[in-house]
């Protein structure tokens, strides 16, 4: 019987058809190109052969280039109107509400940006706890222990816990410990991904148990 929801904020929360994230994601490549002074292909490249050892960019560039002021990277990455772009979401609102189970979220960005995205969709108060990168010190997603430090943190377990996200490879982590995981796949990107996958967040209620 599941007992909590923990929730991924980017492109699970809203949809990606709103371009939010693939606006982060194209600050992340100029500013990685910018900071390694290489062209934009030459960056995508090198990303894609390291990214699969780490969580985020951001742990890369600080583990293998250098990089030590992250407030710095999240500044141009996550400009103060980036949520904007979001429409308010009531019915999610509800929808969540209507769950009567604690709610938090994990997430690799940083606080400031969940609490901008949580604002403008108007759901901060359906959660209680927001697990953001500093928090994890900068490892987050897929780490093992990212997940048992939130479920001790929750006071809660993997078994009573669904966890529900848009990456293959935090669900995939996150099921390895023997937690509860929902791919939430809107596109139909990831027909391969080994575990239930949703079209709509409202499916969750189909996973409660
Ligand atoms: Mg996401």
């Amino acid at each position: 019987m599941i007992q909590y929801l923990l929730f991924d904020l980017d492109n699970t929360l809203y949809s990606s058809r709103y371009g939010l994230e693939q606006n982060v994601s194209r600050r992340i490549t100029d500013f990685t190109a910018g900071f390694l002074g290489l062209s934009t292909e030459e960056t995508v490249k090198l990303r894609a052969r390291r990214i699969p050892f780490y969580g985020t960019t951001l742990e890369w560039l600080m583990a293998e280039e250098g990089l030590t002021d992250a407030d710095h990277y999240f500044r141009i990455i996550h400009p103060e109107d980036e949520a904007e772009i979001l429409p308010p979401d009531p019915a999610l609102g509800e929808f969540l509400e209507g769950i009567k189970l604690p709610k938090a979220v994990l997430t690799n960005s940083p606080m400031e940006h969940a609490e901008r995205v949580l604002a403008r969709l108007g759901i901060r108060s359906c959660f209680g706890p927001v697990f953001d990168i500093r928090w994890n010190n900068f490892k987050g997603k897929p780490r093992p222990d990212v997940y048992r430090r939130v479920l001790e943190c929750l006071n809660s377990s993997p078994e009573t816990t669904l966890f529900i996200d848009d990456y293959p490879k935090y669900i995939t982590g996150y099921l390895a410990l023997g937690g509860k995981g929902l791919l939430f796949d809107e596109n139909n990107e990831h027909p391969a991904h080994q575990g239930p996958r949703i079209r709509e967040l409202r499916e969750v209620s189909l996973h409660l148990d």
